[in-house]
């Protein structure tokens, strides 16, 4: 079986619906030149199709997307520190030495928003506002936990503890007072490129950095209404690369 499986070297995403996958393009490019090398889409009607995929293909990396990321972890054999914390996993490495397959979680999108959030970062940003609730949300509070810069969600609905307030209790105050914005929440993204969270933008001021998780479209309606302000502006393409090289590392590793 061993032969078998180290000959076929598949890697592959998975998830519901994979039509657009920036991951697919990434490793297709990557491979172009290392026969052997394979990266597919999967797409799984149900997490429970995992099994079945595994002994089928043998892949020895996964990307996990959307619904699959928090669904996964009842599937995994091992969990880094970081997917156990951050509670979803994008990256799953397979190892076929025993009898039977070992899966292990990682989360790389804590990679990938740390290091390109660091070189942005001024002593004066140590107060975020989180939009969203979401699995990106939970990674990127990991990271702000870590990097010890404080920090609110803000959710369509629910409130909690004044850690959690929604929208309407976003006031141009708690704007003012915390300098580092990220969007973790779909709001402007393709092909509803004409909307976005609803924030005071009379309150952005040129210390504030606006952060949105979102790479397509490349500058959001957020992003332009913070830039018109003077804000420093990053959208979410460079942590999806790192989130991409990082896969490789832990699959290589
Ligand atoms: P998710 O689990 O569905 O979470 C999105 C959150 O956004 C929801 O929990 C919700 O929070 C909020 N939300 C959803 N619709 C909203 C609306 N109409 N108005 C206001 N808030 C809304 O999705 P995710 O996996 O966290 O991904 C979120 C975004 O991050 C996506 O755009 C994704 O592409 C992007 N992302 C980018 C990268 C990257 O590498 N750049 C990595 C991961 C994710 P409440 O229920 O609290 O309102």
């Amino acid at each position: 079986m061993n032969d078998f499986i180290n000959a076929m070297k598949r890697y592959g995403l998975i998830g519901k619906t994979l039509s657009h996958s920036f991951s697919k393009r990434y490793f297709d490019a990557y491979f172009k030149d290392k026969p052997g090398y394979s990266y597919d889409l999967y797409e799984l009607e149900s997490i429970d199709m995992l099994t079945q995929l595994v002994s089928s293909k043998h892949p020895l990396g996964l990307n996990v997307t959307i619904p699959y990321k928090q669904s996964i972890l009842s599937f995994l054999d091992e969990l880094s520190e970081e997917a156990k914390t951050v509670g979803a996993v994008n990256v799953v490495k397979l190892d076929y030495n025993s009898d039977a397959p070992v899966l292990k979680g990682y989360n790389t999108d804590v990679y990938g928003f740390e290091n390109s959030l660091l070189p942005l970062l001024q002593s004066y940003h140590d107060s975020a506002i989180i939009l969203g609730t979401g699995g990106a949300s939970k990674a990127v509070a990991y990271v702000l936990d870590r990097l010890n810069i404080d920090y609110l969600f803000v959710s369509r609905e629910k409130e909690k503890d004044g850690k959690v307030i929604n929208f309407q209790h976003l006031s141009s105050e708690i704007i003012s007072s915390h300098l580092l914005i990220i969007n973790t929440t779909p709001v402007g993204m393709y092909p509803n490129t004409a909307t976005y969270p609803q924030l005071n933008f009379e309150a952005i001021t040129s210390k504030h950095l606006f952060y949105d998780l979102i790479y397509n479209p490349p500058k959001t309606m957020l992003l332009k209404e913070a830039e018109r302000r003077g804000a420093i502006i990053k959208n979410g393409m460079d942590m999806l690369i790192m989130q991409a090289k990082k896969s490789w590392e832990i699959w290589y590793d």
